[in-house]
């Protein structure tokens, strides 16, 4: 049996955040850097509204203009986005042929001698090549390295945590994610004058919340908790009104045409939020067994019936379980006629985007596979097996009846 565990939003968490009085010692939002920072085995973290906010400060201080900046082409538009609006040029990497991240041979025919940052970024929780990072290094000796664990929260191989030699990392504890804050960007460091440039900067530019944001982001939590639980879940679902209601953060980025950063992510994080940020990530050993738990699941009754999935060297953290079909419309469509919960994703290849377009658009041919083609199974927490089976046995009668859709896609 699947482990049952409750939505990774606690009411707990949201009312006893409001109840804990501010600490004299240490300010909320210190603790939740310094938490951080232990978890993830970096020394110091430093907290914005946003990962792209923290993302773009980061660029921002140590001065670099027009600077080329690697990050994989398949991800979410956010961070190129962020890269652009800090005056810096993205150099995009493709994904391999036979995998949304991309492997050795793309990162090593990206990178250049002028690379002065790499964005690695373990998608999904799947662990990336660590000879690809090597391999950029040996291309461009200086690069400071970036982890984009937006998602992946802990990304791991056999030597411990893939993050253990990057310059830096970045967290979101945005709706969606793997824990939240109600909003919320991480940036751990391991310069402690980077570190102090970064607290700087923020405080210098970044505006004090108002009372009444405290009062409006407590709503918005126990809305968001609402919308997370069943019967919404489910709910939800059905309407196909997802992206709307659970993920407002994912809908404003594919909106912009242009890159720039949201509105409020020049305030600070209400010491509120962080403290719902410090109960999250308690309990976040509990969330990422269930996550694995339930992806571990799909991968043997996925294997059993003969049907592929994405390799990886350790077990991904699966914030989103990524399955690529050729017919995605046409899964969907079949998957909701027989009432079984599945979604697709957001178009993540950036390339496409219409600030990129010109210049990059069909020049990453595996990131546009892998953008058309990937549906996401069921994976919050609660999902019974009951649930899980019906996705898997819905997926294993269309290929039984020869339906091309559900075939793993190839580049035509
Ligand atoms: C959500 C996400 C981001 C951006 O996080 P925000 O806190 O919304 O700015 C960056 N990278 C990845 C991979 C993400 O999933």
């Amino acid at each position: 049996m699947l482990p049952r565990v409750r939505s990774p939003l606690a009411i707990r968490d949201l009312l006893g955040a409001a109840l804990e009085r501010e600490n004299d010692d240490a300010s909320s939002v210190e603790r939740l850097e310094h938490a951080f920072a232990a978890r993830f085995g970096f020394p110091h973290g430093v907290l914005f509204r946003y990962a792209r906010s923290g993302l773009h400060a980061l660029l921002s201080i140590i001065g670099w203009r027009d600077q080329e900046i690697l990050s994989p082409a398949y991800c979410c538009g956010e961070v190129a986005y962020a890269i652009t609006a800090s005056g810096n040029r993205v150099r995009f990497v493709d994904s391999a042929v036979d995998h949304f991240l991309p492997g050795v041979l793309e990162w090593r025919s990206a990178a250049t001698q002028r690379s002065a940052a790499a964005i690695v970024t373990p998608l999904f929780g799947y662990p990336v090549a660590k000879e690809a990072e090597a391999a950029v290094r040996t291309v461009s000796p200086n690069v400071f390295v970036i982890y984009d664990e937006a998602q992946s929260y802990g990304a791991a191989d056999a030597d411990g945590l893939q993050s253990r030699d990057a310059d830096a990392a970045i967290f979101s504890l945005g709706l969606g994610k793997m824990i939240t804050g109600l909003g919320g960007g991480m940036v751990l460091v391991r310069d402690v004058a980077l570190q102090r440039q970064l607290k700087d900067y923020r405080d210098r530019l970044f505006a004090h919340p108002s009372p009444a944001r405290t009062g409006y982001s407590i709503m918005a939590g126990v809305g968001a908790w609402a919308a997370f639980r069943e019967p919404m879940v489910s709910m939800i679902d059905r309407f196909a009104a997802t992206r709307t209601l659970a993920k407002p953060d994912i809908r404003y980025r594919t909106s912009v045409a242009d890159p720039k950063l949201p509105d409020d992510g020049d305030v600070l994080m209400p010491p509120y939020q962080a403290r719902v940020g410090l109960r999250q990530l308690e309990r976040l050993g509990a969330i990422l067994r269930a996550r694995r738990a339930i992806g571990g699941y799909y991968e043997r009754r996925l294997r059993e019936e003969g049907l592929l999935s994405f390799p990886y060297s350790h077990p991904p953290t699966w914030p989103r379980y990524p399955l690529p079909v050729e017919d995605r419309a046409g899964v969907i469509a079949h998957f909701r006629r027989r009432q079984v919960q599945v979604s697709d994703f957001l178009d993540y290849s950036c390339p496409e985007l219409p600030s990129y377009r010109q210049q990059a658009a069909g020049a990453f041919p595996h990131a546009a596979l892998w953008a058309r083609s990937m549906i996401n199974l069921p994976i919050w927490h609660g999902i019974d097996e009951v649930r899980a089976e019906r996705v898997v046995s819905t997926l294993a009668r269309l290929r039984d009846r020869g339906d091309r859709a559900v075939r793993w896609p190839t580049v035509s």
